[in-house]
């Protein structure tokens, strides 16, 4: 199946061909046609699957052949839980929409609000925002929503978790009733279909049945060490090779500030993105592992969304996450659109009730490895009571998420590389056979 058969206008088909997008992803295969019919939709999508531009292309359809364009009045809003997401659903709309006049800005905090509102005066059609600083806006009149034709809500489960219920609810009040609502989620708690039952029409349900192929190519490793060895496991992990681009996670900023200090300290160039650090520096650390400036990003969990790096080939979890979903997004880093990946934990004996909430999850084993010379002192349990490290400590999370059904996760490979750590190389086509060229490596065009 091809891109021409999902009703895109050839503007929309010459810049998916000038990135070799020759087949849509199953969830574009799914959400595309009823997005372009008018439909509201509630899709069941993790990152990684090609979501942004199942929803970014009927967008732009809509908006470069239907009204005026450029106006002080948005036409369309998009809201996502982190600045980075934000940063990088941007980027793609440029993207995509190379070859349409739709202009494109993004709203969120850490930067001042100056420029921000320069942009809205001008007129701009779509405002991609996180929720905090579009309340500001609100609040201030600066932004006028009144024109709003078209709601997308990407990683809605996300912004839940973060505590933005009560301002989606001002937000999705604030917004003309007649209007189209796309809600992406990778999971479907209560409260989200609490949110469309009351917010949407009709939404369509999408959910693809086909596992997700992205996550079949990540392999999974679980390193047992004591957790006083940890730094030094990792430090000779990423060693091996220390020309290899690798995303390291660490449960707290504090965590992943030590991290950074230690591993800079001994020769790597690493950098950090969490919560704490300005916009700036969370850009700078990201566009410098992009280039490779940087070799090692050590990130929280909520900072890491949006993070969408070419042929990432190694996803370490320094620790492991306190809440078992956080794992799928965070390996969601690695493996992405068809690349091959690897995603390696250290679990240390206080994280085997963790280890044993991520299997579960997973319905699926993960290979267990210890590492010469680092071999941990007790082994891990993976039985329901095993132990848990303390909650707390400077985590992110506000509120901790309710157990909800399992996330649309194919089943992933549990086979380890013969050599462990051998980067995988860019082999294996996108889910749906393309040959790819990343988009967002390219400056971007316009907006
Ligand atoms: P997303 O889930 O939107 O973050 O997309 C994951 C990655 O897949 C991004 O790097 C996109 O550029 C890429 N991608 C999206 N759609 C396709 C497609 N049809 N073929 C190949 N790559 C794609």
């Amino acid at each position: 199946m091809s891109f021409d058969s999902l009703g895109l206008v050839p503007a929309l088909l010459r810049a998916l061909a000038d990135y070799g997008y020759t087949q849509p992803t199953p969830i574009q295969l799914a959400a595309i046609p009823p997005a372009v019919a008018g439909h509201d939709l509630l899709a069941a999508a993790q990152t990684g699957t090609g979501k942004t531009a199942a929803f970014a292309l009927p967008l732009l359809q809509k908006l470069s052949t239907s009204g005026q364009t450029m106006t002080r009045r948005p036409r369309a809003l998009i809201l996502t839980p982190t600045r980075e997401l934000a940063a990088q659903v941007h980027e793609n709309l440029r993207d995509y929409g190379k070859h349409v006049q739709v202009s494109a800005t993004t709203i969120f905090g850490g930067v001042s609000m100056g420029p921000q509102i320069n942009v809205l005066r001008r007129g701009v059609d779509i405002v991609i925002a996180t929720p905090g600083r579009l309340m500001d806006h609100m609040q201030q009149r600066t932004l006028d929503l009144s024109g709003v034709e078209t709601l997308i809500l990407d990683e809605a489960d996300r912004m839940l978790d973060m505590g933005f219920l009560p301002a989606l609810k001002r937000i999705l009040a604030a917004v003309p009733k007649k209007r189209q609502t796309l809600l992406f989620s990778a999971t479907f708690p209560p409260a989200i279909k609490t949110l469309a039952l009351e917010f949407m029409h009709n939404p369509r349900e999408i959910s693809v049945d086909t596992p997700n192929a992205v996550a079949t190519l990540v392999s999974h490793q679980v390193h047992p060490v004591d957790a006083a060895r940890k730094r030094d496991l990792l430090l000779h992990l990423l060693s091996v090779d220390s020309r290899r681009q690798s995303l390291v996670f660490s449960r707290t900023k504090h965590g992943a500030d030590k991290l950074v200090t230690y591993l800079n300290a001994s020769g790597l160039r690493t950098a950090a993105i969490h919560g704490n650090k300005s916009q700036n520096a969370r850009t700078r650390a990201l566009s410098d592992f992009k280039s490779g400036r940087v070799t090692v990003l050590v990130a929280t969990d909520i900072a890491a969304r949006g993070i969408d790096i070419d042929q990432l080939p190694i996803v370490i979890n320094f620790d492991l996450p306190a809440v078992a979903e956080d794992y799928v997004h965070r390996i969601g880093r690695t493996g992405r659109a068809g690349m091959e990946g690897l995603a390696v934990s250290l679990v240390s004996h206080d994280e085997s009730g963790l280890l044993h909430d991520i299997r579960k999850l997973l319905k699926q084993d993960i290979a267990i490895n210890p590492v010469a010379g680092y071999e941990p002192s007790a082994p891990l349990r993976l039985d329901a009571g095993a132990p848990r490290p303390k909650q707390g400590g400077g985590g992110q999370r506000q509120q901790q998420r309710a157990p909800q059904r399992q996330p649309r996760q194919g089943k992933a490979s549990t086979s380890a590389r013969p050599n462990g750590y051998a980067a995988p190389a860019g082999r294996g086509d996108h889910a749906a056979g393309n040959q790819r060229r990343r988009p967002n490596q390219r400056p971007a065009a316009k907006a």
